[in-house]
């Protein structure tokens, strides 16, 4: 009998227990020369960009949003198909989610459908590259710039993930990513903001530390209103131990990936009226692998049965616009009816970098034996 096949786990090397008991046995536990020092580190993966780090991925998405200056009246474009941080922040930040339905293929936001959401009080759009497939970035920034909207990119999925030759994060506007536990890059908890200038970073650190700036009477002043999101130390060490695994750890997650695709065989979507995933080898991170199942299989039993073959699966992600919080805001079923298809079919696999190709075998078969 195998053992039970999680649909992630996270890398975390000897080397990387050994630097974080370094900080904990250092007397400085908390944000200091290591949060510095990852920071440093990030930006030059960024190509040079500014970049802080915060506590959570949610975080950074509210700082962000605080940053591009949107409050209350202004309207926030995203998708319905995201974890539901996404949308939670614009309410954080008073402002009103507006969804626009996905992509069938991608399950990303269709653009298309982003243009005809538009409306004079629109103030940004806040794309989400689910599995860490990003969106077409050539065309979000042309729409972005023909309607003179800030982008804040909820990447959280993508580090990692490309756009033809250049990286995620190294372009554009303000560019979320969380280093929560499942991420491709973890700090246990955490995110970074790219950003823009130093002047949004000043502005950045204030929001992440209770506001309070090095300058007026007595060397501190308090000018805007900021709350508790410093990374620590501890998280700093888990964060400098992955960065330069990165690249290893994602390339072993694409070649489990294709690895699924030659199992499952170019007949499967035929045979079993599944969909795949994008077959992208360039531009994604192959953070998740997911399939949407047939209409008429229900996901829970499928998920049930998988677990009885000791596999482990996920649901990423239930429509943001059907939970009770959203419905008493006005959204009903039926709105965005390809989100809502896609949300009630939609399963994670197993993908993790640990994973043997032995196991992708094993999921294969469980899933064809379970949907056929
Ligand atoms: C993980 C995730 C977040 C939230 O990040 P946290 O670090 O858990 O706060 C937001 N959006 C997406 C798409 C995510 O996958």
């Amino acid at each position: 009998m195998n053992g039970f096949l999680p649909f992630t786990k996270p890398s975390i090397d000897e080397a990387t227990i050994a630097a974080v008991a370094e900080v904990l046995r250092s007397g400085w536990i908390t944000s200091g020369p290591k949060v510095l020092e990852f920071e440093r580190q990030l930006s030059a993966y960024f190509g040079g960009r500014t970049v802080r780090t915060f506590n959570s991925g949610t975080c950074t998405m509210e700082i962000a949003l605080r940053i591009a200056g949107i409050g209350p009246g202004d309207e926030v474009i995203t998708t319905p198909i995201s974890w539901v941080a996404t949308a939670n922040v614009i309410l954080e930040v008073g402002a009103t989610p507006v969804f626009a339905d996905i992509d069938p293929v991608t399950r990303n936001l269709d653009l298309g459908k982003v243009e005809a959401a538009i409306t004079p009080k629109t103030r940004a759009i806040i794309p989400v590259y689910l599995s860490g497939l990003p969106v077409d970035m050539d065309r979000l920034y042309a729409l972005a710039t023909k309607h003179g909207l800030r982008v804040v990119e909820d990447a959280a999925q993508a580090i990692g993930s490309s756009w033809g030759n250049k990286r995620i994060g190294s372009f554009g506007d303000l560019v979320s990513f969380s280093f929560q536990a499942n991420k491709n890059l973890t700090t246990a908890e955490g995110g970074c903001l790219v950003l823009n200038s130093e002047a949004e970073a000043k502005l950045a650190e204030k929001y992440r530390l209770q506001g309070v700036t090095r300058s007026g009477f007595d060397g501190m002043e308090v000018d805007v209103l900021g709350g508790k999101f410093n990374m620590t130390d501890i998280a700093a060490a888990i964060g400098l131990g992955q960065l330069p695994q990165l690249e290893t750890l994602t390339a072993r997650r694409r070649s489990l990936a294709q690895r699924y695709f030659t199992v499952f065989g170019a007949d499967f979507e035929r045979q079993t009226g599944a969909q795949l995933p994008v077959q992208d080898f360039q531009n994604s991170n192959w953070h998740l692998f997911q399939i949407v199942l047939p209409q008429e299989i229900a996901r829970a039993g499928f998920m049930e049965k998988m677990k009885a073959r000791n596999i482990g699966c996920g649901v990423h992600y239930p429509p943001i616009h059907l939970f009770k919080l959203y419905r008493e805001r006005g959204f009903r079923e039926g709105m965005f009816p390809v989100a809502e298809s896609v949300g009630r079919r939609i399963v994670t696999l197993p993908l993790f970098p640990a994973m043997a190709e032995a196991d992708v075998e094993r999921v294969c078969a469980a899933v064809r034996d379970v949907v056929l």
